[in-house]
């Protein structure tokens, strides 16, 4: 498991059981320095420490608008119970002296004998032990130890986190919690500080004489004259419940991660991320296949537009989702089961591409009873037939396949429905489903386009899988089209003994629809790109030795924010011995029997809904596997509402999406993407071995900012100037009879987990 992790958890696990012996609960601390010094961070930053020891904390500055240099005392409560006084600390156990000039003789108000003191200073120790006899003292000279690491300015020095170091040895907290502490607070930087000033603090423990005393002096100050209300005492809840100024309240909240939102399958992002950080992979899976039927295809093949609205992409690069996805895929061992009895419907679902699989999954698991129909021999649409080994491995398809056929979905392969059968089929089933792809594939439209050696790429690579034998290949293919069938085309092409392939797309490099990576990726293995020009004739008499292409410039821009493309008279040649035609598929609906229409997705007949249903690219034409995914679900669950007259299950909605503007960046660490590894190899002939090797291990959910959803990471305890935040299982609760509605919590929250809500 990642170290971060393995620390969270150790932490949730071990409530408290780090506390060193020394220190009696409940604790009371208190912090005087200067204004400036940040003696309030110090306060906050020794709550964090206890709160990495799993315990309850409350800290709190005792300042208003004071200037740089004057008086400012902090304080902090620390026990396993919850804190329920409000008060400044009358009586602290700890006493910290940020500045050595605050030494005055009303310091030690209510400092009772066995207390812990930490002075600042550069005089000598033995001096001060003279001065605060009967205390455990520790003396040491922050400024300069903060000032040799360059903490604050050569003109201010900032002395808080080194102090901590200082404090903890004197306490003898681990200094483990102490780097957890400034990792929270972005900090990290000052923990080397913090750990020489652990090593050079001089501490002086009292004789037990002269502890006794102090105790038996009551300290060297009367507490008497600082309290001016007799409930200043610890442990005593003031009656005054401040809660009834508040016009309004904190409350914690889930918002749309823009990931989720973004995902076409509906998968919730964030959801099997923090699962699969918190709770392991078996757990992640579960939920990530509450909408996903095919995890280890969509690991490798998604465009992944999660990925492009991660928030992660405006700090230091999105989170590798995508690769996180197929690492769950790869690595769970779920067994999953209908969730229900068999149930008394019977569906059939023609076509076994994404949409078709997507369907039959989701109905299995409901429990009804489901027929598969497929054309091919084999399962898996353009899946099997489109796509190559080298990105998507049988292996892997057939295990996402074979996951859906233990729910019980009954196959029958081989068998092409037209018109007939799906009318039999709407007879013999309570509901059809059909999700049959796309058409034929478009001509160019070009002279000399029947010539020998002009093929369609979707042929062609239909035929590399399905032999795989890889039809050898000589001298130069061109390969016409910029999608992914046109970059599958020419990766495949080198792969098959071209001696070089170039690919001609009329419009620019940033314009073709294929997936950004897959376009690099076949530029790095020698795939020569030429845009802008469009094919306008193919040369040869009999078999193809060339074509021409002309220039093309970009016209206006239209409807998808793409140029039109003006073809001028500019022709070059390029000499080829094959071309592969890569320009995209017809949607057609031949086998709609006569009189029936589409509307809405399901099929209609004289005005009457029948029980036929479309899905995937043939209705939607959307042309990503996470789309055809998401559509086979969502047209399954409404079939399913249909035929059992239930209201279908509604997909989780949210108010509002969390923007990078919600994100608190600063409570974040700069960790770079963990990046996929490729298989390295100098010549890509006859090799169709998966390239991407994905993710060594889950590390890269650490990065996940979990926007929108809690993670309990008690910034809104620690930040809490109330102390009125406790922890409750997993989460929080808010002792709303003191809570003024500051709202510093909802501020402080890292990912917009929580919001002012009106009283
Ligand atoms: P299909 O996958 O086309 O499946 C339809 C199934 O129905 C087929 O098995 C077919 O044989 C069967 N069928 C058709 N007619 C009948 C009939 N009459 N009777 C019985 N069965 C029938 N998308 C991505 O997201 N990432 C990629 O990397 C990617 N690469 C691609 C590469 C290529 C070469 C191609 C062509 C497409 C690619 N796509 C990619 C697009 C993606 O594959 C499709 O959008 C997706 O497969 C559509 O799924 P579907 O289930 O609607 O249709």
């Amino acid at each position: 498991m990642d170290e971060r992790i393995a620390n969270l958890s150790q932490r949730k696990k071990g409530e408290g059981e780090d506390v060193p012996e020394a220190i009696t609960l409940p604790l009371e601390i208190r912090v005087h320095g200067r204004g400036g010094q940040g003696g309030v961070t110090c306060a906050k930053l020794i709550a964090a420490v206890y709160a990495q020891l799993g315990l309850n904390v409350q800290t709190f500055g005792d300042y208003g608008a004071e200037r740089s240099g004057a008086p400012v005392r902090a304080f902090t409560r620390v026990d396993r119970e919850i804190i329920k006084n409000r008060n400044k600390v009358y009586r602290p156990d700890h006493l910290l002296v940020l500045d050595p000039g605050l030494l005055g003789p009303s310091l030690l108000d209510g400092v009772t004998g066995g207390a812990s003191l930490l002075i600042n200073s550069t005089a000598p120790p033995e001096n001060l032990k003279k001065q605060f006899p009967g205390y455990r003292l520790g003396v040491v000279d922050a400024t300069s130890i903060a000032r040799e690491h360059g903490i604050g300015t050569s003109a201010v020095v900032i002395i808080n986190t080194t102090v901590v170091g200082a404090y903890a040895a004197l306490i003898g907290l681990p200094m483990e919690a102490v780097r957890q502490a400034y990792a929270f607070f972005r900090l990290e930087d000052d923990f080397e500080a913090a750990l020489e000033a652990s090593r050079k603090i001089t501490v002086f423990t009292p004789s037990k004489q002269s502890a006794q005393q102090n105790v038996d002096a009551g300290g060297p100050a009367s507490v008497g004259s600082v309290l001016p209300m007799t409930e200043h005492l610890r442990d005593i809840p003031t009656e005054l419940k401040t809660g009834a100024w508040a016009t309004q309240s904190p409350s914690y909240q889930e918002y749309g991660a823009p990931c989720s939102i973004a995902c076409p399958a509906g998968n919730d992002v964030v959801g099997f991320i923090q699962a699969l950080k918190d709770e392991g992979v078996e757990k992640a899976a579960e939920l990530l296949m509450k909408t996903q039927a095919l995890p280890g295809v969509c690991g490798r093949v998604c465009p992944a537009p999660c990925m492009t609205a991660c928030n992660r992409d405006f700090f230091d690069g999105p989170v590798n989702i995508r690769s996180l996805e197929r690492w769950i895929a790869d690595n769970e061992n779920l067994k999953i089961m209908p969730e229900n009895d068999p149930q008394p419907h019977k569906f059939a679902v023609v076509g076994s591409g994404p949409a078709g699989l997507s369907c039959a999954f989701h109905l299995a698991l409901s429990g009804q009873r489901v027929t598969l129909y497929e054309k091919s021999e084999k399962l898996g649409g353009v899946l099997r037939n489109g796509i190559p080994a080298y990105r998507l491995p049988e292996d892997v398809l057939d295990r996402d396949i074979s996951r859906i056929l233990k729910l019980g979905v009954e196959t029958v392969c081989a068998a092409v429905v037209g018109k007939k059968e799906l009318e039999r089929l709407s007879r013999d089933n309570d509901a059809v489903i059909v999700c049959k792809g796309l058409g034929a594939p478009f001509a160019i439209g070009a002279a000399g386009e029947e010539l020998e050696g002009v093929l369609q790429g979707l042929e062609y690579l239909a035929s590399c899988r399905e032999e795989k034998q890889h039809p050898s290949l000589t001298g130069t293919v061109v390969v016409i089209g910029g999608g992914n069938t046109a970059i599958d085309c020419a990766r495949t092409a080198l792969r098959s003994g071209a001696s070089s392939v170039k690919l001609v797309y009329r419009r620019s490099r940033e314009e073709m629809p294929a997936i950004q990576e897959e376009i690099e990726e076949a530029a790095r293995e020698g795939v020569q790109i030429l845009t802008q020009r469009q094919p306008v004739a193919f040369i040869g008499d009999t078999v193809v030795h060339g074509i021409v292409v002309a220039e093309v410039e970009p016209g206006e821009t239209e409807e998808d924010g793409r140029h039109r493309p003006v073809v001028t008279d500019r022709t070059m040649e390029i000499s080829c011995e094959t071309v592969l035609l890569a320009l995209g598929q017809r949607q057609d609906m031949e086998l709609l029997p006569g009189g029936w229409k589409i509307e809405n997705g399901r099929a209609v007949r004289e005005n009457t809904p029948l029980n036929v249903w479309f899905a995937g690219d043939c209705l939607t034409g959307d042309g990503t596997v996470a789309h055809a995914i998401g559509n086979g679900r969502r047209t399954a669950l409404a079939a399913l509402a249909a035929c059992s007259g239930k209201k279908i299950i509604e997909e989780k909605s949210y108010k509002s999406t969390v923007a990078p503007a919600h994100i608190r960046f600063s409570h974040f660490p700069v960790i770079q993407p963990h990046r996929d590894r490729h298989r390295q190899v100098p010549s890509w002939k006859n090799d169709f071995e998966e390239v991407n090797l994905g993710l060594p291990g889950p590390g890269e959910a650490e990065r996940c900012f979990s926007c929108g959803r809690c993670t309990s990471c008690d910034t809104c305890l620690v930040y809490c100037p109330e102390g009125i935040i406790f922890r409750d299982g997993v989460g929080y609760s808010i002792d709303q009879e003191y809570c003024k509605g500051c709202g510093i919590c909802v501020a402080e929250c890292p990912r917009r987990a929580m919001e002012m809500i009106e009283k």
